[in-house]
């Protein structure tokens, strides 16, 4: 098996509708590029407007029936998906990788964090609570009742083509949902074979439909100006995210916007050097900084700037890049060229403002979308490099002396998902974390996601959690019935 056979029983990699691969009313297709070089991969679909309805037609013809089955079975249904995404890992680390570049370890990586939403929310469907109590002033009882909210759309980016949409199809599942899936056209493969596995785990036709497109903008408003979808899920930039949040208004769809991020990584004097560099490399480096959480700005303190740079420099100097399905692979290709023409412009800017470059500092000769692995000293705060999404394997350091200097420049941004700050100070610890205005912070360590945890933003950085106890709940309504007695 390789990854792309997992893609054999997706008819032509067509469109996933009421439970049949099939093609696009107008049989338009388009291809899929391997990053590393630009060669075509395959095609799949391009479904357009009349192909989005038919997908919310059969959302909304089983969303009772759906949300009538019981928990358990639910359950069981994402139980056996998540398994045989496991049993399935290295087909779909390879089918990642090929299609997003990143390299197989990665790929394995996302499997399993991507397949443990599945997992996890297998054990949520069987733990969604209502209450009963006694009204304050005696008297009558209340009581809640949790009901699905309905069908739902969910559109997802290329970083992460299983983990995205597992995070917001495992709980919807669970929760009784119904949904339309458009994955991002950059990488729309690993949602068909995923739509594969959802099947044979016994979804039934209709719960989970699946729409690869071109046509984003117009497949987003003919569905969100129907009044039978209830629900956007969206991970991506904070500009589409305002689009459709502003789409959202004539029909009042629940929202969940998990967008982009400007994550600082501070580390204070009296940190460990050397484990603050174990987890920028993490910070920075998973998914070759191309992650909403990936560290964007490293503010060191001046005592130790210069160490934690040689040292981080080093590293990331070392790191080899190249396809990332051959051995010996460090960093993957980015996305595209524009990536790696935006990436080299914030670091020739952060030149011109003075910093130093450490290590890397330009693409690679010879074709592919590779940038080398960068560090930068002595950023000026204001940088562009600062003040914008870097998405790619560059950290600018910029130095701080005083604590609230550290927080200031660390909120100094219009986002606010992920942060993380190295310090063996327990005081200072709960002071800047209660300083912090981000979504999430990692203290003492690079590594954020976990499918138990609260994902989430907030300011640009949008609003909802996916994962946690409260991934289920942008799934679920509450009816409140007054008892009197
Ligand atoms: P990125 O920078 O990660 O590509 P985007 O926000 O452009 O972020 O894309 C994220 C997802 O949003 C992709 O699936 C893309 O096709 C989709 N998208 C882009 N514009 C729209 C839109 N107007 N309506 C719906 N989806 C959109």
């Amino acid at each position: 098996m390789t990854g792309l056979d997992l893609l054999a029983k997706t008819g032509s990699r067509g469109l996933f509708i009421a439970g049949q691969w099939r093609e696009s009313n107008t049989g338009a297709r388009f291809q899929v590029h391997d990053p590393a070089d630009e060669s075509v991969i395959t095609d799949v679909a391009d479904g357009d407007t009349s192909d989005a309805m038919a997908a919310l037609d059969a959302a909304v013809s089983v969303q009772a029936d759906w949300a009538a089955t019981a928990p358990r079975e639910r359950g069981e249904i994402l139980r056996r998906a998540f398994e045989a995404v496991i049993d399935q890992a290295d087909d779909f680390a390879e089918l990642i990788s090929l299609e997003m570049g990143k390299t197989l370890a990665e790929a394995r990586g996302e499997v399993t964090y991507g397949a443990e939403f599945l997992r996890w929310f297998s054990e949520e469907a069987v733990r969604i609570h209502g209450r009963w109590m006694q009204a304050p002033a005696g008297g009558s009882r209340l009581l809640t009742i949790r009901k699905p909210v309905g069908p739902c759309l969910f559109i997802t980016p290329w970083n992460f083509p299983l983990a995205m949409g597992t995070r917001k199809i495992g709980p919807a599942v669970a929760a009784g949902c119904t949904m339309i899936v458009k994955p991002a056209e950059l990488t729309p493969l690993t949602m068909l074979a995923l739509a594969q596995v959802m099947d044979e785990a016994g979804l039934p036709a209709g719960v989970l439909n699946i729409v690869t497109t071109h046509h984003s903008k117009e497949l987003s408003s003919t569905l969100m100006a129907d009044e039978r979808l209830r629900k956007v899920s969206f991970t991506g930039s904070t500009p589409v995210g305002k689009v459709l949040v502003r789409q959202s208004a004539d029909q009042l769809q629940r929202m969940s916007m998990e967008l982009g991020g400007n994550a600082p990584f501070v580390v204070f004097e009296d940190a460990d050097v050397e484990a603050a560099v174990d987890g920028a490399m993490v910070a920075k480096m998973r998914n070759m900084g191309e992650a909403c959480t990936a560290a964007n700005r490293f503010l060191v303190h001046e005592s130790v700037a210069r160490q934690f740079g040689d040292l981080l420099g080093a590293r990331m100097g070392a790191l080899r890049t190249g396809r990332g399905q051959e051995a010996g692979t460090d960093v993957g290709p980015l996305i595209n060229d524009d990536a790696v023409q935006s990436i080299g412009q914030l670091v020739a800017d952060a030149v011109d403002d003075g910093a130093e470059v450490l290590c890397g500092g330009s693409a690679p000769d010879g074709p592919g979308h590779f940038y080398s692995p960068t560090v930068l000293l002595g950023v000026p705060a204001q940088a562009r490099i600062n003040r914008e999404e870097i998405f790619g394997p560059v950290a600018p350091i910029t130095t701080f002396t005083t604590d609230e200097e550290a927080i200031a420049l660390a909120n100094d941004t219009e986002y606010g998902l992920a942060s993380y700050v190295y310090t063996r100070d327990l005081a200072r610890t709960i002071k800047v974390a209660e300083a912090l205005e981000f979504g999430m912070v990692g203290m003492n360590t690079g590594l954020l996601s976990n499918p138990a945890a609260p994902f989430g933003g907030v300011k640009a950085s949008g609003f909802g959690r996916e994962g946690g106890f409260e991934g289920i709940e942008e799934y679920l309504d509450t009816t409140y019935v007054a008892l009197p007695v």
